[in-house]
């Protein structure tokens, strides 16, 4: 198992179950992704009753809170030690090769040989930041979300925010509030609602079985493992953090950031289009969520349906922007993450460097698995809840491949 993520350490305990030997390798601590490489405020968007794992639900007093990154890597942790799982920490993967047998395990200390690998290294260990970047002018400062840890470490001055998924909507409000001018380019996003009818909107998610919707049921696969996480923010509020919100706090919203010339950043028109499409797609799951409810009679337990006011597209937003004005000091790109896979010496990416695998099965490498990509085998399949349904199917092929002899020499 390369990572000790939750991820990893869900497959790990399933493979305990299946009594199968195995090694739980990680450059760092466990929970290292949610230690080094998030912001200081950072609270989950999914509530603390989705944080369980394999036999260990959350037992904490706030079920429907949001964890801190304190609570979530002692969560990890303590969920670690419950499984006795055999992690060895401060050990980095530095290549994985076939080999007779199975696969060859470089690493900075000792190297391994394994009959089967799982890769569970995450799918976000390097932020995604668009060409464009080299455009920017050199008087501009550039921050990712694995740089950036709260406003103070921002120059003064005013902010453009790249990107309106999760990351992007709460650093733009986070930086909002601590006084500066923030403008956030917005591009194809994920409408939700906090709440929904009285509920919390990732309960419909769950419990409607929408998160549970298998890969081999999407008709477009790939265009669902390539969305943006959903614009929600876990606060004690429950607060709704959509493009309404965020313009009423003062952020300027801009349309998608299309190229940087001459120091000028302009972005692309049709806001108002954008908006309609991820108010439409809000409506539809909204009214998936109603279907569902008539269907087992819980019309009268949860609340009266709910539509939301579409979003407010600014009367004649700006189309582009100098910067090398002094309005703007800084940019924050929060244009998404992707996988590093730089030590897999194994022909199994594609020609754009995504893992070729059906349902975390991985093609033509036979015992190696993938757990924790978005959509691997589920909707949810990246969000801590869908490890354990993905960390059972994959375990038990796993245990299968070992019982036909898979990957002896
Ligand atoms: C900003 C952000 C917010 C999120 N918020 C939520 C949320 O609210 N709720 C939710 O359910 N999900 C959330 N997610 C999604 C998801 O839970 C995370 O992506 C999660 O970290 C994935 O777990 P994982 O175990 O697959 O990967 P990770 O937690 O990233 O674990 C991978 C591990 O592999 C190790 N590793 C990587 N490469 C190597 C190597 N070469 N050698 C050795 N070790 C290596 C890393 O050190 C790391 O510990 C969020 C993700 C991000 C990025």
């Amino acid at each position: 198992m390369i990572g000790a993520g939750h991820a990893g350490l869900a497959i790990s305990r399933v493979l305990s179950e299946h009594s199968i030997d195995h090694l739980v390798i990680d450059r760092g601590e466990v929970a290292n992704s949610w230690r080094q490489e998030r912001w200081d405020s950072l609270h989950l968007l999914t509530p603390n009753w989705q944080s369980r794992l394999p036999g260990y639900p959350y037992s904490g007093s706030d079920p429907d809170g949001f964890m801190s990154m304190p609570e979530l890597i002692g969560h990890i942790s303590d969920f670690a030690k419950a499984s006795a799982a055999p992690v060895r920490t401060h050990t980095q993967v530095t290549r994985v090769r076939r080999v007779d047998g199975g696969y060859e395990v470089a690493t900075d200390g000792a190297p391994l040989h394994a009959r089967c690998v799982v890769l569970a290294s995450g799918a976000a260990n390097i932020p995604r930041v668009p060409q464009l970047r080299q455009a920017v002018p050199g008087s501009i400062e550039c921050f990712t979300a694995f740089d950036y840890r709260n406003p103070a470490c921002l120059p003064r001055g005013g902010v453009l925010v790249v990107g309106a998924s999760a990351t992007g909507v709460q650093l733009a409000d986070e930086i909002q509030r601590s006084g500066r001018l923030v403008t956030l380019a917005v591009g194809e996003h994920v409408r939700l609602p906090r709440n929904y009818r009285g509920c919390d909107v990732l309960w419909w998610m769950e419990h409607s079985g929408v998160w549970s919707q298998r890969y081999d049921e999407i008709e477009d696969l790939e265009r669902a493992r390539g969305l943006p996480s959903p614009q929600l923010v876990g606060t004690p509020e429950h607060s709704t953090l959509d493009l309404n919100a965020l313009q009423a706090a003062g952020v300027e919203i801009v349309g998608r950031l299309a190229s940087i010339r001459d120091g000028r950043a302009l972005f692309s028109g049709g806001l108002r289009n954008m908006f309609a499409l991820a108010d439409l797609k809000m409506e539809r799951l909204l009214d998936t969520f109603d279907a569902w409810a008539s269907q087992r009679g819980l019309d009268l337990e949860v609340g009266a349906p709910e539509r939301f006011e579409p979003t407010r597209a600014p009367a004649a937003p700006r189309l582009s922007l100098d910067l090398r004005s002094g309005e703007i000091r800084s940019i924050l790109w929060a244009t998404g993450f992707r996988p590093d896979y730089r030590w897999l010496e194994v022909p199994v990416l594609d020609r754009k460097g995504e893992l070729r695998h059906e349902g975390g099965v991985v093609v033509d490498a036979p015992g190696m698995y993938a757990i924790g990509l978005p959509v691997l085998r589920r909707r949810k399949s990246t969000f801590i809840l869908g490890a354990e349904d993905d960390a059972r199917d994959l375990g038990a092929h796993l245990a299968g491949y070992l019982a036909q002899g898979g990957g002896r020499g």
